[in-house]
């Protein structure tokens, strides 16, 4: 028969992620063990805060059990290692979901990140922290009270399953979570006194409750022999005899040791917020910050003051060294800080308190205004947090000026977190001014550094009005772009915005420094003329295309809305540009790449594009000749549809039909190879290639 005093155990299977995640923990070997006490206690931690959150509002959560704290039992009779904490427990749900079958996004994710050689100690970024209990435990027991539920226990030893069973006879926990680690026979350091100290003190002294440790005390107490029997009664502890009695003293005395448990505090708990920012180490400092944040690495910046007068709080803002592996995940909207009211915690993710695109930036605020009960709702109209919202967001950006003062800091700063400086350009108004100084790009000009646009504007010639940049899909993509032709003759450094990002945050930074940005891809890009002499040859020259560019506007319809003559191009013979108002040809890429895109918008924003074609090219110079003796010339439709295919390519544009394309060079090529069409035993009829235009040619003729 069952046992009446225990409910029903269940058993459940890990979910398949998990498994495999443990499998890994318990069988890859992993210097760096020591870390899953961390994880513990930041469970502990994040729980404690919980239970104190929603006590905030409803004073009687804390009934159950009244004081917050953490505890340590290590027990070296039975090689056990237990933590215990009073915080919010798990409801029997919670406990299936929480631990065993519902993977967490960060799962997969931290599983690759192993198998390419990240350290173990990630583990707490990716949020699946517990389960580094397997690293040095073969079995764990975890038993929790929610006060919404009875008190379950949770056990497993790994190898595919859990069980789950309610705890009708355990001692009551009145509320929170107890985990009981069976350790390894060969991990049974963590059950020394000091090896916890230490650790506690490496990873999480700044836990802002109390940790205990409950240790050992031996006492040593001299007694007389008569005394002795009595107290071998009364007192429980070993008592050890200690034979002193060399000199021949009739009565007997001994020394006996006395041992007792005691609780000790192990963390100090001071928040470090509040002390003085010359009083703290660097090494503290990453301390803090990486048990605030679980990183394994230490912060890249830190930026620690308080502001006072009309509104008081402190604050401690990280910077770390890299992007999390989820920085741009839409599915949560989170930001890392945590605010505190009068050392109290309140929340996480408190959105109002910094702008999204400084998500990346770590840290904890203190308010000494707001009050205590401040719920999410009320956040939002809060005033308070508006001005905090302000003040954080210049300190952050004078913490970016402060890293930006060390070359190879700010090299990885800006590898890290350009997209989120670019956001900021589209989205904060305020201090785009600010942030544009932040941005670095290489340029026609750069060299393998990236330049500022202050450096730029240093290097200005004379007579150079505007900033020109020139955007698309990488580097190399945009470095010999028959755009830059004449700018770049002329001696005007381009620069290469090659983030997608760029043409968001470049279309709303407009200008830097008085100085327009233009494009050298859109129309209208204006290049001042040498002389008199030369406008005027150039006009003329321009007359004489007029025709051809009537011709090819005809042959090419729809696909483009203009086509005229060019002031930007040298040696290319034609180039595609768009409207200043529309799309660019990477904004175009980007927008298909966009499965979620109003096809509406894209229509309109993609449709204007305008053809400029080169009169000192040779080709253009013949096409013209033969379009003035007949502008039914089939050669020249050939050669314009070929070349308009060609600048798309080179203007940065993707062909919607390749193969089409790829029909009229192979038909060049033949020409080119004068092999006749016959010959190769195609027949021509089927090259819709050169006269894909039917439609259009059709109707022309016709009419
Ligand atoms: P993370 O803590 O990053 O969310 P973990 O794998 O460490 O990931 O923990 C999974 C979940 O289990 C936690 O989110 C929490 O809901 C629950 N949990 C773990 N430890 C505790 C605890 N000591 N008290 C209450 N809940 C806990």
């Amino acid at each position: 028969m069952a046992d009446i005093r225990m409910g029903e155990t269940e058993t459940f299977a890990f979910q398949a992620e998990i498994n495999q995640l443990l499998s890994l923990i318990i069988n890859t070997f992993y210097s760096n063990k020591e870390i899953f006490l961390r994880e513990l206690i930041s469970n502990s931690s994040d729980a404690l805060d919980k239970i104190r959150f929603e006590s905030l509002t409803d004073k009687s959560k804390l009934d159950s059990q009244p004081e917050l704290f953490i505890r340590i039992v290590p027990d070296k009779v039975n090689k056990t290692f237990t933590i215990i904490d009073s915080g919010v427990g798990m409801t029997k749900s919670d406990l299936v979901n929480n631990l065993g079958t519902i993977a967490r996004s960060g799962t997969k994710e931290f599983m690759e990140a192993l198998q390419a050689g990240a350290d173990v100690s990630m583990i707490g970024q990716f949020g699946v922290g517990f389960y580094s209990a397997y690293l040095v435990a073969e079995k764990v027991i975890v038993t929790t009270k929610h006060n919404d539920d009875e008190q379950y226990v949770w056990e497993s030893q790994a190898g595919g399953s859990f069980t789950v069973t309610r705890d009708v006879s355990g001692e009551p926990l009145g509320r929170g979570t107890k985990i009981t680690l069976f350790l390894k026979d060969d991990q049974l350091e963590y059950l020394e006194e000091r090896r916890i100290k230490d650790l506690v003190k490496k990873h999480s002294e700044f836990i802002s409750y109390p940790i205990y440790l409950l240790v050992e005390k031996t006492t040593e107490k001299e007694i007389s022999d008569d005394e002795d029997e009595e107290t071998k009664k009364e007192e429980e502890g070993d008592v050890e005899e200690v034979d002193e009695d060399k000199d021949k003293d009739k009565k007997k005395k001994k020394k006996i040791k006395e041992v007792t448990h005691e609780w000790q505090q192990i963390n100090k708990q001071k928040p470090i917020w509040l002390r003085k920012p010359e009083e703290i180490t660097k090494e503290e400092y990453a301390s803090f910050y990486k048990s605030l944040t679980n990183d394994w690495e230490e912060h890249l910046a830190v930026k620690h003051f308080s502001i006072e007068g009309q509104l008081e709080f402190k604050a401690i803002l990280f910077v770390p060294k890299r992007a999390p592996f989820d920085l741009f995940d839409t599915r949560k909207k989170m930001n890392n800080i945590k605010l505190y009211v009068r050392r109290v915690f309140i929340m996480d993710n408190c959105e109002e308190l910094i702008p999204e695109y400084l998500s990346f930036v770590k840290g904890v605020v203190d308010s000494d205004d707001l009050p205590l009960n401040i719920s999410r709702e009320t956040l939002q109209q809060n005033k308070i947090l508006k001005v905090i919202r302000k003040n954080l967001v210049k300190k952050c950006i004078e913490m970016f000026f402060e890293i930006a003062e060390n070359k190879e800091d700010y090299t990885k700063f800006y590898e890290a977190f350009s997209k989120n400086i670019k956001l900021g350009i589209h989205e904060d108004s305020q201090n785009r001014g600010k942030l544009a100084d932040l941005l670095r790009y290489y340029s026609t000009k750069s060299g393998d550094e990236m330049t500022s646009l202050k450096d730029y504007v240093t290097r200005m010639k004379e007579g150079q009005k505007d900033i020109y940049y020139i955007t698309g899909e990488s580097k190399k993509a945009v470095e010999n772009s028959p755009f830059l032709e004449k700018l770049k003759r002329r001696g005007y450094e381009v620069l290469f915005m090659v983030d997608a990002i760029d043409e968001y945050a470049v279309g709303q930074l407009k200008e830097y420094d008085g100085k327009k940005l233009v494009s050298a891809t859109k129309e209208g890009l204006k290049l001042d003329e040498e002389s008199e002499e030369e406008k005027r040859k150039k006009e003329e020259k321009k007359k004489s295309f007029e025709n051809l560019c009537k011709v090819i506007k005809d042959i090419l319809g729809d696909r483009v809305e203009k086509v005229v003559v060019s002031d930007r191009i040298v040696d290319s013979p034609c180039c595609l540009v768009t409207g200043e108002y529309g799309w660019t040809a990477n904004m175009e890429r980007i927008m298909k790449a966009q499965a979620l895109r109003d096809t509406s918008m894209g229509a309109y924003m993609s449709s204007k594009k305008t053809m400029e074609i080169n009169p000192d090219n040779g080709i253009m110079e013949e096409l013209r000749k033969r379009a003035e003796v007949d502008k039914n010339d089939k050669s020249v439709k050939d050669l314009v549809l070929l070349l308009f295919e060609t600048a798309l390519l080179t203007s940065g544009f993707s062909l919607d039909d390749p193969n089409t394309f790829a029909s009229r060079i192979h038909r060049m090529l033949k020409l080119g190879l004068s092999i006749e069409e016959d010959e190769t035993g195609a027949d021509d009829t089927d090259m819709p290639a050169l006269e894909e235009e039917t439609e259009e040619s059709k109707m022309e003729e016709v009419d």
